[in-house]
């Protein structure tokens, strides 16, 4: 969608347009425009995207790709050439953005030199560069700037929608990191977000002490990505996984901070918290929906925290003191650990199965999952790691991968999960292979508890109609989770 027309005049202030319908000057169209530019401002860049997220959703548009742009070496146009000169570029760099901004695209001024241009007909990342190459190609062209020719470069950090992404602002902050990481790259990179970068934007000390703050603050909350299980068609179980809230970011999702927490220890504290909190959420929800008696929750352990000495005597207590059953918890590790510490490790399985709580591989194919440890390690689930499941309608090896081990789990008296389910054809996929349950964006993204427990309402009152509802995409992705 291109802005309206007026947008495009060459006027440099710009004044309040009459609207002759309601017989009034229009002031609030002109707090949603950038003064300078004329472009529409960061709120008006926020709303916009904010609009799109429930259409993606509901699969109504193919994707969301947010564009974040940034010139490079302003700052030495406007210490070299001063102010008034580097307003005048701004202006006439805003004009060379809106004449290539496409259909179904919106473009916004952000702050200083930033602009942000969305796209709402993207259907792949690939495409998104795309867009952000023929930007980087339209800026080469001089700009003729207080009589003087100056030649500008520009750096993008592009980001793609996924369901995680709940609110613009998300985006938008995906879009500046991954467009920070480009300018540590050197002038006129384009680098598609990855979240490891958070760390390198914000400091590896700042963030050290962030996360102190946040644990002191409880900043972190707990979300829960419902588990369907293919033999019985109901919610079967939850994996509970944190989200950071932070206050001027937004939400965060682990993979934005978890090394650190790793590495500075807070992860075990943060861990704590999440199966407390985790417990007493289980412990009402058993309350609330009888219907959902045997619902457990899925917990990913780090090995820190499995390493420490006090692991079984804390869990013991935190199921007392949340009246919650051994049997409704399922403890999450991951290959690697299992393969590492194998006595101690034996041993602590032991352990956690006299308070009856279930154990499951995490991420399995991915280390070196040898198929022998399956047998020696007392586990109950094998979580298929969502990298297999991702390509299963596309290569057979993948297909093949799946199916062997979700056969091998069924041969050993084991649950197999598949994870990352995203497509249809990928959730027929499965059910044909016979994996006994599946969990992805294709069911749920991570849902807050409030919206857990909706669905939790809807699913008990429409029991015998699962299919329908995976159907009608209604599984949390009707409203924002
Ligand atoms: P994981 O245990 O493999 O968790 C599944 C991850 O896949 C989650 O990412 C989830 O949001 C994401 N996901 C779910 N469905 C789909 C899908 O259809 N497609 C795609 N592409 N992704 C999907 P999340 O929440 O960002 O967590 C990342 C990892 O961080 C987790 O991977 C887990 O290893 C770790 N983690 C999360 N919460 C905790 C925690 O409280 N403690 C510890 N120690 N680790 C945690
Ligand atoms: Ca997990
Ligand atoms: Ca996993």
């Amino acid at each position: 969608m291109k802005w309206p027309s007026f947008a495009r005049r060459k006027a440099r202030t710009v004044s309040p347009q009459w609207d002759a319908e309601s017989g009034e000057f229009n002031f609030k169209e002109l707090r949603r425009r950038d003064p300078l530019t004329n472009l529409p401002n960061r709120h008006a860049l926020e709303d916009y995207i904010e609009d799109l997220i429930p259409k993606a959703k509901r699969g109504d548009i193919p994707g969301i790709a947010v564009i974040f742009l940034d010139l490079d070496r302003f700052r030495r146009v406007s210490m070299g050439m001063g102010y008034r000169a580097a307003d005048e570029l701004l202006h006439a760099v805003a004009e060379r953005l809106q004449e290539s901004v496409g259909e179904d695209e919106f473009l916004g001024r952000f702050a200083a030199d930033q602009f942000v241009l969305v796209s709402s007909e993207s259907e792949s990342i690939r495409h998104a560069v795309a867009i952000a190459d023929r930007i980087r190609n339209r800026i080469r062209a001089p700009f003729v700037v207080a009589g003087v020719e100056l030649f500008m470069t520009i750096s993008a950090g592009v980001v793609f929608w996924n369901p995680s992404y709940t609110h613009a602002e998300e985006l938008i902050r995906d879009g500046d990191i991954a467009n920070v990481h480009s300018k540590t790259k050197g002038r006129e990179v384009i680098s598609v977000f990855d979240p490891n970068w958070f760390q390198e934007s914000v400091g590896g000390l700042q963030l050290q002490n962030e996360l102190r703050r946040a644990l002191n603050r409880s900043e972190f909350e707990v979300y829960y990505q419902p588990i369907l299980s293919l033999k019985s068609g109901r919610i079967s179980g939850f994996e509970a996984l944190s989200r950071w809230k932070h206050p001027e970011y937004g939400l965060m999702p682990p993979a934005y901070f978890i090394e650190m927490a790793e590495e500075s220890g807070s992860i075990i504290e943060m861990d704590r918290r999440l199966l407390e909190h985790a417990c007493r959420q289980l412990r009402s929800w058993h309350t609330l929906f009888p219907n959902f008696s045997d619902l457990y929750l899925s917990v990913n352990v780090s090995s820190l925290e499995f390493l420490h000495p006090d692991l079984i005597s804390r869990i013991d207590r935190t199921l007392r003191n949340s009246g919650t059953y051994g049997r409704h918890i399922r403890l999450e590790l991951t290959e690697s650990l299992l393969m590492e510490n194998t006595r101690y490790t034996t041993q602590m399985l032991e352990q956690l199965r006299n308070l009856q709580i279930g154990i499951s591989i995490d991420d399995f194919g991915t280390g070196y999952s040898s198929f022998a440890y399956l047998k020696r390690f007392n586990v109950d689930t094998i979580k298929i790691d969502y990298s297999f499941v991702q390509r299963i309608t596309e290569d057979e090896e993948s297909a093949e991968i799946v199916s062997s081990i979700a056969s091998l789990a069924e041969r050993l008296g084991k649950t197999s999960v598949a994870e990352g389910v995203e497509t249809k054809s990928q959730y027929e996929a499965l059910r044909e292979i016979g994996v006994d349950a599946i969990q992805g964006f294709f069911i749920a993204p991570p849902l807050s508890s409030e919206r857990a427990g909706d669905l939790m309402k809807l699913v008990q009152d429409r029991e015998n109609h699962l299919d329908r509802i995976l159907e009608d995409r209604m599984l949390g992705h009707s409203q924002n989770n």
